[in-house]
């Protein structure tokens, strides 16, 4: 895409109250709990289904496949980290079989909690599994809701490609970063009014 070198976003800590959580089982997972990454008091929100691993195998900080692809399309349509602030529906990486719809249920009210608290201007809510929990609606696709600002839980919401998917089929590409330039485009206008 461009030279331009990703680097691993500052993490914000887990709530206090929440650091044991096990509502919906995941901890049983033994991934650990990722709240949200980049700069938590960003004008744009960015939800991705679940935060993938930020430590490899041995422990050592990495930047997975997911985060190159999102910081190259956000650094190629001009947005920096200090724009963006990334979180999930799920706060810990599924490694087995779970129950999709309850547990995505269950901890898309932490979620709804980090919509109150930061009150964001614009959500970007990447990949169909994302977009689907978001919207509440199990037959929400981004390929049908794109390009057009959508008000999902009181807040301006558009939707893109999951990076994961870009990097599988590059074809996607050229759409994903019309979805990042719309993005920047309508950041633009609410920031000048
Ligand atoms: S994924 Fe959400 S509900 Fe499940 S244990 Fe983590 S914070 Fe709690």
């Amino acid at each position: 895409m461009t030279d331009f070198c990703p680097v691993l976003w500052p993490e914000e800590s887990t709530p206090e109250h929440l650091l044991d959580c096990n509502e919906c089982g995941l901890d049983q997972h033994g991934s650990r709990m990722v709240w949200g990454e980049g700069n938590p008091l960003a004008p744009i929100m960015i939800i991705l289904d679940n935060p993938g691993a930020r430590e490899d195998r041995g422990g050592s900080p990495m930047v997975c496949g997911t985060r190159q692809t999102l910081q190259q399309a956000a650094n190629l349509v001009g947005l920096t980290m200090e724009d963006l602030y990334v979180t999930f529906i799920l706060k810990r990486k599924p490694v087995r079989a779970y129950d999709k719809q309850q547990v995505r249920q269950i901890c898309m009210t932490h979620l709804k909690q980090q919509l109150e608290e930061k009150q964001p201007k614009l959500i970007f809510c990447l990949g169909n599994v994302a977009v689907q929990s978001f919207f509440e609606n199990a037959e929400a696709e981004v390929k049908a809701l794109r390009g057009e600002i959508h008000e999902i839980h009181g807040l301006p919401t558009a939707v893109g490609y999951h990076p994961l998917a870009v990097r599988r089929r590059p074809n996607l590409l050229s759409v994903f970063i019309e979805d990042w330039n719309f993005l920047k485009d309508h950041y633009n206008r609410i920031k000048s009014y």
